[in-house]
């Protein structure tokens, strides 16, 4: 069997690790595999490429492995090169994340003999015999099983700046990208997600003096991550949820999965109804609040994080209707919950705009280059204006909305109809086989694909260790096609 896998950064190596473990040496034999992979992000994906030591996981380092039976091998890993102990609780850089995924890519290709595409992939089309070509712009190959692991979709450009002198459409790398001759550059950050936050911090560090300012809708950014203790589940387990849905999908409704969650929150002692109500609000006041109740807001985070092994099976047991209706009532707060940002970043970030030495505005209408400035009108009819801005809005999920910023092989792939774009994000995915799902509702036998072109089915999920669980879902369904 050849496998192709495109993309290296974490999905990528973690099918390579996959392969490497749930195979013996017979298998191997029998295997051939190419990866094929731009330079840029080479063996360690787009998060956690070369990059300033600002920019941070914003995981503790504890939980930060893609070894899924062996949490452990990140931090020892840094314990071994850096002499560093007393890791609990840190964040650390991401682009040490990334020399440790590009420690394990080197590793793994040499032991499984892996074939390097250092290239872009231009398209993946079906052959009548149910192959697949894969074409970049010099070379063309063909394999039995694909993986598409080309990692984040296209950013979004809400106000149409795309190709505007002075509007940082992606920012990373940052040393790269956000470097100002000037010392004072004005910049609007667009944005309070994870983007804008690194904007910041990386400004803050290199341009102290620069006039920042976040350009938001709401004027929130997310929940401060607490003290996480360890917590096990015993009411939500992805074995008997499976044996649930196997049994009987229908039996898991939106009314279930809120009386599952009571009963596990009840049973670690966390106040569900008051740490819904007031934390995680992602405002000032709430990240204020947020840490003032690390425990029990860490407790609640914790929880949230184990249940991530269930997620993709209770969301896509739930009927559409049920699912819209969990997103209209919870779901901009889960989001806070779900991705919380540093304890040290927020104080940063509470004491920068307390003090007023960064603005934080909201309630923006619309954003246009006017006389070498862009001009940012608010719903109040303010004005104001900047040298630069810089996008921090996040991917753009949404496959049916503007194809234009997407990269060619997704552009092909839809066109084709080989993927088929999925109401909640990303394409549509049969889970857990990983395979893909064409615009006839046909499951395409031998093409899966991970990381945020599957977060829709994953219930917006695609971390680290949910990336590395779907590579191991993915490689087990593979393997069966040889058994
Ligand atoms: C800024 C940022 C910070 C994050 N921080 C965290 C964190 O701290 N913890 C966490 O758990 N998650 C974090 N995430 C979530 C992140 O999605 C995952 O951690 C992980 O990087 C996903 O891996 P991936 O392989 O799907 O994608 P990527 O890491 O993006 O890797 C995709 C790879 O495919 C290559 N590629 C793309 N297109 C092609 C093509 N056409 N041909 C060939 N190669 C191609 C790219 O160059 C890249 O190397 C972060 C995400 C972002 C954007």
């Amino acid at each position: 069997m050849h496998i192709g896998i495109i993309g290296l950064g974490v999905a990528g190596i973690s099918i390579l690790k996959e392969v490497d473990k749930q195979t013996t040496q017979e298998m191997k034999e029998q295997l051939s595999v190419t990866v094929f992979s731009e330079s840029e992000g080479f063996g360690t994906g787009f998060p956690y490429q070369p990059d300033d030591d600002a920019l941070l996981i914003n995981q503790y380092t504890e939980t930060m492995s893609i070894d899924l039976e062996n949490q452990e091998e990140f931090i020892e890993w840094v314990k071994n090169k850096r002499s560093l102990n007393d890791l609990k609780n840190t964040h650390l850089p991401r682009s040490l994340f990334g020399e440790y995924l590009y420690e394990e890519t080197l590793k793994l290709i040499e032991k499984l003999k892996v074939a390097v595409v250092r290239e872009k992939v231009q398209a993946v089309k079906i052959l009548e015999n149910g192959q697949f070509t894969i074409t970049t712009d010099r070379t063309e190959k063909q394999v039995d099983s694909a993986h598409l692991c080309i990692g984040h979709l296209a950013y979004q450009d809400p106000y149409d700046l795309k190709g505007e002198t002075n509007f940082i459409y992606n920012p990373y790398p940052a040393m790269k990208k956000l470097s100002f001759e000037n010392e004072t550059p004005s910049i609007g950050i667009l944005g309070t997600g994870l983007t804008a936050i690194d904007t910041y911090l990386y400004m803050k560090k290199t341009h102290p003096k620069a006039e920042l300012t976040f350009l938001s809708l709401e004027g929130r950014f997310s929940s401060v991550r607490g003290h996480e203790p360890d917590i096990h589940t015993h009411y939500i387990c992805r074995e008997s949820i499976q044996h649930l849905v196997e049994k009987d999908k229908d039996s898991v409704s939106l009314e279930r999965i809120k009386e599952w969650f009571q009963k596990e929150t009840d049973d670690h002692g966390i106040d569900l109804s008051w740490v819904w109500q007031n934390l995680g609000e992602g405002t000032i006041e709430g990240m204020q609040k947020d840490l003032q109740h690390k425990e029990a807001l860490g407790k609640f985070q914790a929880l949230i994080r184990k249940l991530r092994d269930c997620y993709a099976l209770l969301w896509n047991a739930l009927p559409d209707e049920e699912k819209d209706v969990f997103l209209k009532e919870f779901g901009r707060k889960w989001s806070f919950f779900k991705a919380p940002i540093p304890q040290k970043t927020a104080r940063l970030l509470i004491n920068d705009i307390t003090e007023g030495k960064v603005k934080l505005l909201r309630d923006i209408r619309s954003i246009k280059k006017e006389n070498e400035r862009f001009k940012v009108v608010f719903n109040d009819h303010k004005v104001q204006s900047y040298e630069h801005i810089v996008n921090g809005t996040g991917q753009q999920k949404d496959l049916t909305r503007n194809i234009h910023l997407q990269q060619p092989v997704v552009r092909q792939m839809l066109e084709a109809e080989i993927l088929m774009p999925y109401r909640y994000g990303g394409a549509l995915i049969d889970y857990p086989s990983m395979c893909a799902v064409n615009q006839k509702g046909g499951r395409v036998s031998g093409l899966r694909v991970y990381g945020q072109l599957a977060s829709g089915i994953q219930f917006g999920n695609s971390s680290v260790e949910m990336v590395a669980k779907s590579a191991q879902y993915g490689v087990r369904d593979m393997l069966k096609d040889i058994d």
